[in-house]
């Protein structure tokens, strides 16, 4: 019941794949609520990942979170990538040395993950922002740790709980972010963000699940 170093490069591999596949889905919600390239940061960010990637993959986690962190940082322009980037540099502090990780090691690096994207971005859930898909996900695999449930329950319990908490932004008003220009006109849009960040959970209960 753990996730091996090969199952998290398996998950940043998969999710730079999902993330190419909904390159123009995520880009059609930014144009409404943004600046209409949502996707194209994203694909941008991960291709240059998938392509550096061979260079670290045999790296331990905490070394491969840290290069998958400072490619995006360097890459992709825009919100998401300074918050991506922080997002596996967090996860890379926890994880260091690791070859790997518990539900405890994984909820305990998600956690530190979720609260650097809300320090660097000064977001709060509500806001309608990645956030309101991570934040859910972090509590229900949270929960389930504490539960004791098996991996693959506590990883499909946060997959569930990330897509509601994306699902929710649709009537929001943005706060945060280009989107909150835009005011009232912000509300009945699912926030791109949001999405990608559920893409991201979703991938890894995907990856991660069958190994309980
Ligand atoms: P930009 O807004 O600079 O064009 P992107 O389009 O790539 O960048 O990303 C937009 C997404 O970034 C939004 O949908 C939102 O989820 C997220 N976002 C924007 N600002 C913040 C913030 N301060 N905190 C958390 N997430 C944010
Ligand atoms: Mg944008």
């Amino acid at each position: 019941m753990t996730i091996s170093q090969d199952q998290f490069v398996l998950w940043i591999k998969s999710f730079a794949d999902v993330i190419a596949e909904n390159k123009e889905y995520l880009t059609e919600l930014d144009s409404a609520i943004g600046d209409a390239d949502h996707g194209i940061n994203m694909n941008r960010g991960f291709q240059a990942v998938l392509a550096k990637l061979p260079a670290f993959a045999n790296q331990d986690i905490g070394s491969i979170a840290k290069n998958v962190g400072m490619v995006l940082i360097s890459t992709v322009g825009g919100a998401s990538g300074p918050l991506y980037g922080t997002f596996f540099m967090q996860i890379s502090k926890e994880t260091a040395g690791k070859l790997e990780l518990t539900l405890s090691d994984w909820v305990t690096a998600l956690e530190s993950a979720v609260n650097g994207v809300m320090l660097r971005g000064k977001a709060k859930p509500g806001d309608k922002t990645m956030l309101d898909s991570l934040i859910p996900g972090l509590n229900a695999i949270k929960e389930c740790n504490t539960r004791g449930t098996s991996l693959a329950e506590a990883l499909n319990a946060s997959e569930k709980a990330a897509e509601q908490g994306m699902l929710s932004t649709i009537p929001w008003v943005a706060k945060k972010g280009r989107a909150s220009y835009l005011g009232e006109r912000s509300a009945g849009t699912q926030d791109p963000g949001a999405t990608s960040s559920y893409l991201l959970l979703k991938v890894a209960a995907q990856k991660w699940g069958n190994s309980a």
